[in-house]
């Protein structure tokens, strides 16, 4: 799992069930079903669908594996300048386009009715359009009220648009099988058109054993009401997407829309694929493809550290040692009445270089009120946490307070090193203790500033 913001829930919110995995004895499989709840919990503290937050990919670096699986899609190249996407919309309209769609390149959806996509008649236009789109903010219903800012363009020939379809491919979880969709609602937000009329999706599960037939691909494209010219091409097209999810280990795919043209062609307009990154270890071409302007800059930074942060948006930073208590913290926090503004596992054998960036990293965070630090002491020791945080507070200028609850090995030094800083640290004696003592620290100082 990997974090991030936005994308793909459409694919998995037509699912909607899903089961608990039940592997057990792999430290990094537990590791990676808490990163999943704590996935989930983000998205039901925000309203967002995070569940299948992984690594993600731009629209045209999807369309460049998608070619490579002979699934067609329009001419274009990515443009980084104004100058860059001139030049390729002017080999475009001599190599005989009637017009180029110039379209914002961010990992949010959404981006056509956020005006991130646009269709130029001429180049004039082209340069007009790319002038207005990169560099704004482009806000998505997928991207939050912040926006996001667009670094690079694509630049594409237009296709003549007969009909906007849709074709997605997700892991279901509860079926142990990736499932391929397909709707006639195409170009729209299937997430309404799931909610609104479940019928309109039609599945196939694959069966891991025999992979994705052509019949099934013939079933989809009948029920999508493709014409007979048509079907052959359909089957390939989405053969071509099944093959390029099996060996990019690609936890989602959607081509949305997914059209058919005046001339009876079919092409992927739009496509988004996120990878599963647990995976990613054997994908070394994929991982480069990563853009990190795109991805939370405080989860960036921690990811340097080898630090497992996830920002929520509570306003209690945690810092916790050990992915189950740092679910537990986070659960107390709110049974107490109060909203954890991240997830932090800092490992069991982090050092103290570890915890001053850790420290550093919560409290970049501008909506944390108080930092709650629960740690059992194992491997890390509670004396080398304590120097950590010292170190850490006297460099930053702490403005918020910082409470703890310490328990294990060498706790009696770790108190005294607290002690001895002379910094105003609080020591909650129990788990439930503390909680309470932070979430009140986080409400006495929210109001003291409204
Ligand atoms: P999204 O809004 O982020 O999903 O971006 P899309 O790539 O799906 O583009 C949004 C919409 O722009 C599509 O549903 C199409 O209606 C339209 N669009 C995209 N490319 C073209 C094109 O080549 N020609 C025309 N006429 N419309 C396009
Ligand atoms: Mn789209």
């Amino acid at each position: 799992m990997g974090a991030g913001k936005f994308v793909g829930r459409a694919a998995q919110s037509l699912l909607g069930s899903r089961s608990s995995d039940s592997i057990e004895g792999s430290l990094s499989f537990a590791l990676s079903c808490a990163r999943q709840a704590i996935l989930l919990r983000r998205e039901w503290a925000s309203g967002q669908d995070n569940r299948d937050i992984l690594m993600k990919i731009h629209e045209y670096q999807a369309k460049d594996i998608l070619a490579k699986y002979g699934v067609a899609v329009p001419r274009g190249e990515v443009a980084n300048t104004v100058e860059e996407a001139v030049d390729v919309a002017k080999k475009l309209f001599a190599a005989g386009a009637t017009g180029v769609v110039v379209k914002a390149q961010i990992h949010a959806g959404g981006r056509g009715k956020g005006g991130g996509v646009k269709v130029a008649k001429n180049l004039a236009e082209a340069e007009e359009y790319a002038k207005k789109i990169l560099g704004m903010q482009l806000i998505t219903h997928q991207t939050g009220p912040e926006g996001q800012k667009v670094n690079r363009l694509l630049i594409e020939e237009t296709a003549a648009i007969d009909r906007e379809l849709y074709l997605g491919m997700v892991l279901d979880r509860a079926a142990a099988k990736l499932v391929f969709m397909a709707s006639k609602s195409g170009g729209m937000e299937i997430e309404e058109v799931a909610a609104k009329d479940p019928d309109a999706i039609f599945k196939e599960y694959i069966d891991p054993a025999v992979g994705f037939q052509p019949y099934q691909a013939r079933k989809l494209a009948f029920a999508l009401g493709l014409k007979p010219t048509q079907i052959s091409q359909a089957v390939h097209f989405m053969t071509g997407l099944y093959n390029v999810c099996m060996d990019t280990d690609a936890s989602l795919m959607e081509i949305n829309p997914f059209i058919t043209t005046k001339d009876d062609k079919l092409f992927a307009l739009d496509c988004k694929i996120n990878f599963d990154d647990n995976a990613m270890f054997r994908h070394k071409d994929l991982k480069e493809l990563r853009d990190t302007h795109e991805e939370d800059p405080l989860e960036v930074e921690a990811s340097k550290f080898a630090l497992n942060y996830i920002r929520l948006d509570g306003n209690i930073a945690c810092m916790v040692n050990g992915a189950g208590l740092a679910m537990a913290t986070m659960d107390i926090i709110q049974y107490a009445g109060g909203s954890p503004a991240n997830f932090l596992d800092v490992g069991g054998g982090a050092n103290q270089e570890q915890i001053e960036n850790a420290f550093r990293i919560l409290l970049s965070d501008k909506n944390v009120k108080a930092v709650f630090i629960n740690i059992f002491g194992g491997i890390l020791r509670v004396d080398t946490l304590a120097r950590g945080v010292v170190e850490a507070a006297k460099k930053m200028n702490v403005k918020v307070p910082v409470i703890l609850r310490l328990e294990g090995t060498n706790v009696e030094q770790g108190r005294e090193i607290l002690k001895e800083s002379g910094l105003n640290f609080l020591i909650g004696e129990t788990m439930k203790d503390a909680a309470e003592i932070v979430v009140k620290a986080a409400k006495g100082l929210t109001s003291a500033n409204a």
